[in-house]
């Protein structure tokens, strides 16, 4: 049985590393906003190439603050891919701003720049691209565009964690950026985090407060904030795994080679990739007409897939007024789209055996 994706091998490689680090902060007494934060914080920006990185709860809360840190709310529209996980329209909404879908391109999956223009209106006030699956959207054309429209890009980088475009890491693609530490995640902790990175020290400040409700000192509240803390514990816990993550985003890398070279079925299209050093993988997601059929087929022999994502926001009750529309593009993807395992502990083996079943559906 090779599962889609199982967790404990792929933090069992740290055991040691993590025991220690988690021993660190019980031995400390120390639980929240200390010295493992603001060392991830130092870490993670440097790695990002950011000049500021401030910890928060998870990815959700990570893209709601900074759209609350800008001071966007209802009337304003915010735009986003019509593919993505519901969390980024989620961040949108919690601040009464609107979502407005965007459609993908149909080959790498991200936001299509060309059909951004037509999504602008007097109330939009940022871009939010998704950098999907772990490959950055075209950030050239989408920073053109709002810079034009005098809009803010917000990258959405939950799945990207050390992903590249024209030279510069996920995280400093934009005017801010949220990361998500989720366990599955390229950079995942044992438990929720996220983060914001930014080279706007007003943003990072006020995110700062924001995050801790609302106060930067203790009983003085200058904004009504929140309580989103990336705790000690996952701090220290990511601070081990993040030493760790280029090596293995190179795993992915070569088991994503692997699979391109040597799927072979005229059922199914594989992702197109940019590049392929900027490319960090967090899902290979290939294509079929026959999806259903084949993961099936798969399950049958054994091979765990997924799906990301079955239905689009705008087609979720979460999202009832955007029911009536229509985004073709992203409603085929989700009817097409199948995610292969994918994870820095597969063997050569389990790989071969996913290939050579893919390769005999007919
Ligand atoms: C995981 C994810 C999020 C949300 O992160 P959480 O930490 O689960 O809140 C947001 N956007 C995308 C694209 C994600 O994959």
């Amino acid at each position: 049985m090779i599962p889609f994706l199982s967790l404990h091998p792929v933090n069992e490689r740290y055991r040691v590393e993590i025991d220690s680090a988690i021993k660190r902060v019980l031995d400390h007494g120390w639980y929240l906003l200390g010295e493992e934060l603001t060392n991830f914080e130092r870490n993670f920006a440097e790695y990002c190439g950011t000049k500021f990185c401030v910890g928060v709860a998870n990815g959700l809360d990570a893209l709601d603050l900074i759209l609350r840190a800008y001071g966007f709310g209802p009337g304003d529209e915010i735009l986003v891919p019509a593919n993505t996980f519901i969390a980024t329209f989620l961040a949108i909404s919690r601040n009464g701003c609107t979502p407005v879908p965007v459609e993908p391109d149909p080959k790498t999956f991200n936001i299509d720049p060309a059909k951004i223009e037509a999504g602008i209106t007097s109330r939009t006030r940022a871009i939010m691209p998704v950098h999907l699956y772990g490959q950055s959207a075209e950030m050239e054309p989408i920073r053109n565009i709002a810079d034009q429209f005098g809009l803010k890009v917000i990258e959405d980088a939950a799945q990207a964690h050390g992903a590249f475009y024209l030279g510069k890491r996920a995280g400093n693609l934009g005017d801010a950026a949220g990361f998500s530490f989720y366990p599955g995640k390229n950079l995942g902790c044992l438990g929720d985090g996220g983060a914001v990175t930014t080279n706007d020290a007003e943003l990072a400040e006020k995110i700062r407060a924001l995050r801790n409700y609302g106060s930067l000192e203790k009983y003085v509240h200058l904004y009504s904030g929140m309580n989103s803390r990336l705790d000690e514990i996952q701090a220290a816990i990511l601070n081990v795994k993040l030493k760790y993550l280029d090596e293995d985003n190179q795993k992915r890398r070569e088991i994503a080679r692997f699979y391109r070279e040597n799927i072979k079925n005229p059922c199914v299209e594989l992702p197109a990739v940019n590049d392929e050093k900027g490319h960090v993988w967090h899902l290979f997601v290939i294509r079929s007409s026959r999806r259903d059929e084949l993961r099936r087929y798969l399950e049958e022999h054994g091979i765990g897939t997924q799906i990301h994502y079955p239905i689009p926001p705008h087609k979720q009750g979460a999202y009832a007024e955007w029911n009536g529309h229509s985004f073709p593009i992203a409603e085929r993807l989700s009817r097409e789209v199948l995610s292969l395992p994918m994870s820095p502990v597969l063997t050569i083996e389990e790989i071969s055996n996913v290939t050579t079943h893919i390769n005999s559906f007919n």
